[in-house]
């Protein structure tokens, strides 16, 4: 019976499955001011103008945010769902929760999501990192660099995943730059050349207001048209919010 209730009361969850948004970004004035001229900024406003606000990052707290920005490393969103759901059916939702288990068993658990024995170690380190710096109400006493420091020296955890965790898990300003971002960033400008993460991450920060709920829908946007237009072969160009000023679009450069 209590089976059955677990099952239930999970499904519920799933079915209300939302995006997390921090406490500090909840009532945030989503008027942006910025200029519509820069590289960022055209590209922002169109996106924003098309789409609105984006709903990302998915996940119902702070820690199962943090969760899916590691298990999220090499392999899709798909096959982070199902290692998240069995972590929730197993009633592994919270960094004291995920200590208790062993390391087999946790493996075993995010199967789903690939380089499991790799991943399991990771979590295991963000979890004690978490408890000893995350209070009850999710919140860090860090500036937006020197928790991006923290993370950074968490085994296992990248620019991106750190840069994930600190913008959608706490709502601090650091800009997210994955795949999607580079991709269409050198589409749109014609670049051939691969710049590197830093210097993505600069020329946003540089072009666009500090500002945490605007980096949390930009990289949102980025995520929503990757996948409906902009895809790795094949983009459907034709409808595409920034076809006005895509490059690869008007001359064929990619
Ligand atoms: S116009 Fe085509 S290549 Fe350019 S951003 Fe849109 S989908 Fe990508």
């Amino acid at each position: 019976l209590s089976r059955l209730f677990l099952y239930i009361y999970f499904m519920s969850i799933d079915l209300k499955r939302t995006r997390y948004l921090p406490k500090n970004l909840r009532k945030m004035n989503t008027t942006f001011n910025y200029d519509k001229t820069s590289f960022w900024g055209e590209t922002f406003s169109k996106l924003f103008d098309r789409y609105g606000d984006p709903f990302w990052w998915p996940g119902s707290d702070a820690w199962e945010v943090a969760v899916g920005a590691i298990l999220t490393q090499n392999t899709s969103w798909t096959n982070v769902e199902k290692a998240l759901k069995n972590l929730r059916e197993s009633g592994i939702v919270s960094a004291n929760k995920l200590l208790d288990i062993d390391s087999t068993k946790l493996a075993r658990l995010i199967r789903p999501s690939g380089y499991f024995n790799q991943k399991a170690k990771k979590l295991v380190s963000l979890a004690e990192w978490w408890l000893k710096n995350v209070d009850f109400e999710n919140s860090v006493s860090f500036s937006d660099e020197e928790l991006r420091e923290e993370l950074l020296n968490i085994w296992g955890i990248g620019p991106e995943t750190a840069d994930s965790i600190s913008l959608y898990a706490f709502g601090k300003a650091n800009f997210v730059v994955d795949a999607y971002t580079m991709r269409i960033r050198s589409r749109v400008s014609g670049s051939e050349k691969k710049p590197a993460y830093a210097d993505v991450q600069a020329e946003v920060h540089a072009q666009l207001p500090h500002n945490p709920l605007l980096f949390n829908y930009l990289h949102g946007l980025i995520v929503v048209l990757a996948k409906e237009h902009c895809l790795a072969r094949n983009p459907k160009c034709l409808d595409c919010a920034l076809s006005d000023s895509c490059k690869y679009f008007h001359v064929g450069i990619q």
